[in-house]
């Protein structure tokens, strides 16, 4: 064995012995309600496909005429001649649906963090991040240089304390404040009134996060800041193409000045090829679909599952908290063995050690069986 090798022997071994070895399941059918994982048919609970739009004909029709039309590669990244009609168009669209001047997409949600965060703040700033915020956002800090202070998860008053700090000891900085909208393995949601209130009163920039809001919450799906009338407060709105809008790339919307800024700025947007015609175009579908209200029977029924597995349910994920992580994977393990059920055991790094847990995300595709076999399997549980 090389050095490499007997390290890497290592690592796995210690990764197993703390019960936090992952491995990659096949689906060998499309992403949908009912998939064939690993070989074996399951009801999933698993994935953010929350509309059920990963496999809607109408995006899969997208898909295929932008490959007729477009062909299947985009060649280059969008700044050399990698910009094609669906990319100028779902950008266009996407700036409708969330009102606001402009919009900038990327290959993932993640490239937009890790593009967008370090064009807007550097070696002098500081950034403020809920303890929760998921790791792109954690990274994409870290890759700025800034300053960074983290405050214990959606706690106000030590938001408020830090954004004091910063102001008196980085006067020159500029300050942004990172949260999500809901929170990726809790579900719960922001306190954004109160989050846009304190980032005004300091002078401070938010970005949100909307991944999981998009689709989920608002008018037509437009997000938790729509929902609450403070969209145009919000300086950089960021959001994912692949979960609910059920395509694949990341979004940055926000004023005409930021989008031209991050053309400029974003190096995971400057130099990286263009995602495919296909992938834009597909996304532009889905965005319609929401924009026009053609996707609000999708929504009703998302919820009408939320609300049938849990009266409680805030978004479309519902944890259920194990602790263990052994217990969590056995959990999962007995779910998908004795029920066919598919529903993710979420472990560190993903959550703190201790905190393991059931990750159920519910989608309009489920039909009322399906949940209330989710229902009775857990009761047992
Ligand atoms: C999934 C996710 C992202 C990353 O988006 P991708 O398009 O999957 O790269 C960013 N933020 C949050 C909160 C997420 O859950």
């Amino acid at each position: 064995m090389s050095d490499l090798d007997q390290w890497l022997a290592e690592q796995l071994a210690a990764i197993d012995a703390a019960n936090l070895r992952r491995r990659l399941r096949r689906l060998d059918s499309p992403q949908a309600v009912e998939s064939l994982v690993d070989g074996r048919p399951l009801v999933n609970f698993a994935s953010n496909d929350y509309l059920g739009l990963a496999n809607d004909p109408r995006l899969r029709a997208a898909a295929i005429a932008a490959v007729e039309r477009f062909g299947a590669g985009a060649g280059a990244s969008r700044l050399i001649c990698g910009t094609l009609a669906p990319h100028a168009e779902l950008e266009a669209a996407l700036a409708r649906f969330k009102g606001t001047e402009a919009a900038l997409t990327f290959s993932t949600g993640h490239a937009a963090a890790l593009g967008t965060i370090p064009a807007l703040v550097g070696e002098h700033d500081v950034v403020i991040l809920d303890k929760l915020s998921h790791a792109c956002l954690v990274d994409a800090a870290r890759l700025s240089g800034a300053t960074l202070r983290v405050f214990p998860h959606n706690h106000l008053e030590k938001l408020e304390r830090l954004l004091a700090w910063a102001r008196d000891n980085y006067a020159k900085a500029r300050v942004l404040v990172v949260t999500e909208s809901v929170f990726s393995m809790d579900g719960d949601l922001a306190p954004l009134r109160e989050i846009v209130e304190l980032k005004d009163r300091f002078g401070a920039a938010l970005l949100l996060d909307e991944a999981h809001g998009v689709g989920v919450l608002g008018p037509h799906g437009r997000g938790l800041a729509a929902e609450l009338g403070l969209a145009d407060r919000v300086e950089i709105q960021m959001g994912t193409l692949g979960k609910a809008l059920g395509a694949s790339g990341g979004a940055i919307c926000g004023s005409a000045r930021l989008i031209d800024f991050l053309v400029n700025r974003a190096r995971s947007f400057i130099f990286s090829t263009a995602p495919i015609p296909a992938a834009a175009a597909t996304a532009r579908a889905a965005v319609d679909l929401l924009d026009s209200g053609a996707a609000e029977p999708l929504r009703a029924r998302l919820w009408e599952n939320l609300r049938a597995l849990d009266p409680a349910a805030t978004s479309a994920i519902v944890p259920r908290i194990i602790g263990d992580e052994a217990a969590a994977v056995a959990a999962s393990e007995s779910l998908r063995e004795n029920v066919g059920l598919f529903v993710s055991a979420v472990r560190y790094p993903t959550v703190a050690r201790g905190q393991a847990r059931l990750r159920i995300s519910v989608s309009a595709a489920h039909s009322p069986e399906h949940i209330a076999r989710l229902k009775a399997a857990l009761a047992e549980a």
